[in-house]
């Protein structure tokens, strides 16, 4: 049997079995330190064993774990209210436990909002190719990924895939039975493609002149990862009227969340939608708690310092191997590099050098260090790169 034995083999996983973390480094049984430079996916955002969520966890353990949303939430109001604070289209949150239930509820929102305002007929969601929004039924066909649909039968209807940044295409696909269109600022699992500002700003007018709702999903791109605590914030004017967030915002409690404006929020009355572990005690406590750290200034200085020296020394990896890195890829530290030579090798390889990463679509390395990080912990990742990428020199071209 394979590597899970009674576990679904959907992943497939290296023999390091990590036991502990400390900051950005995990460890393994056998004592072998590793510096983690995807964090679990963009969500060990504090790195490993932070005091402040820790703390925050154990105090509420030792106090309520779970009421579910029939009872007073007080964790889940104090999240939410600062998420609102922070983001000035947003008036209604509701929370999650995932990124994928995140963007079913901001779907279902989207909806019903029109449904109220008298056009039930906008059902249909536009998103773009390259775009992952999780992996529920409804995501997988947001998505649009035909790896990800083939063999789970049919598609469902109320779903518009179009190119990446085209915006032409976008013009000619929008049609009275438009709901909504959803985008992620920066894909993530697509490849790290950020949008262009002026694709964000053209969505947010597409959107007001056809009474359409603007949807960003920010699961992976949140959360402090590109230096603002939302991606979408670089750009002044490029507000959406609902936003999914979850992986960062739990710092690896699993937490997410449906952000929503006022008049979207609004259609979303008692017996609407609802998850029973949704605004739990113990992962609002993790989620304020990680909130209050990534939300000072200094945390989000420190991670664009961080962002822009790894981009100059992924510019100079860039010069001295052009045999293996085709394009530097990302935003701030959701960054990486489109390789010459099989990602999944070069991954194999850093495993070997005791340094974690991952992969996207079309043959992206994948970066999503801890956001703590300082310079030493990027002239460590930048070396074993460099003797990676040296010994990646003789591998074969990647055929995609
Ligand atoms: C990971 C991810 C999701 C899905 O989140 P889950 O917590 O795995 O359900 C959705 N959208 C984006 C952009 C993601 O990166």
């Amino acid at each position: 049997m394979a590597h899970g034995d009674h576990l679904y083999d959907t992943y497939n996983p290296p023999k390091q079995n990590f036991i502990r973390g400390e900051g950005a480094y995990l460890y393994t049984e056998n004592g072998n330190k590793y510096l983690d430079f995807i964090a679990g996916i963009s969500v060990n955002c504090l790195g490993h064993n932070h005091p402040s969520p820790k703390k925050a966890l154990i105090d509420q353990a030792n106090k309520v774990w779970h009421l579910s949303g029939m009872f007073q939430l007080p964790g889940a109001k104090a999240l939410a209210e600062k998420y609102c604070q922070a983001l000035p289209f947003a008036e209604k949150v509701f929370f999650t436990n995932s990124g994928a239930e995140a963007l079913e509820c901001a779907m279902k929102s989207a909806r019903k909002y029109h449904y109220d305002n008298g056009s039930p007929e906008k059902v249909d969601i536009i998103t773009f190719q390259g775009a992952f929004h999780g992996r529920t039924f409804a995501t997988i066909n947001a998505g649009g990924n035909p790896k990800y649909l083939k063999g789970f039968g049919p598609t469902l209807p109320g779903f518009i895939h179009l190119p990446f940044a085209d915006h032409d295409a976008l013009e000619k696909a929008i049609s009275k039975t438009t709901a909504a269109i959803l985008i992620e600022p920066v894909q993530g699992e697509g490849g790290l493609r950020p949008v262009p500002d002026q694709c964000l700003l053209g969505l947010r007018k597409v959107c007001d002149d056809n009474d359409i709702l603007l949807i960003y999903d920010e699961v992976q791109c949140g959360a402090g990862r590109t230096g603002r605590l939302f991606a979408h914030q670089w750009v002044e004017g490029a507000e959406p009227d609902i936003m999914a967030v979850a992986k960062g915002v739990g710092g690896g409690f699993p937490i997410g969340a449906c952000i929503a404006s006022g008049k979207v929020g609004a259609g979303m009355v008692p017996g609407t939608h609802g998850s029973t572990y949704g605004g739990n005690p113990l992962a609002t406590a993790v989620g304020n708690a990680v909130w209050d750290e990534i939300s000072k200034p200094a945390f989000l200085k420190n991670v664009n310092i961080i962002s822009d020296l790894i981009k100059k020394e992924f510019e100079q990896l860039k010069h001295d191997f052009p045999d293996v890195v085709q394009e530097l890829r990302g935003k701030g530290l959701l960054c990486g590099m489109k390789l010459k030579k099989p990602a999944l090798e070069v991954r194999k390889m850093m495993l070997e050098k005791f340094m974690l990463g991952g992969s996207a679509g079309d043959n992206v390395l994948r970066l999503a260090p801890p956001l703590i990080i300082n310079e030493t912990h990027v002239t460590e990742a930048v070396n074993i790169l460099r003797a990676c990428f040296e010994e990646a020199k003789k591998l074969d071209d990647f055929e995609g």
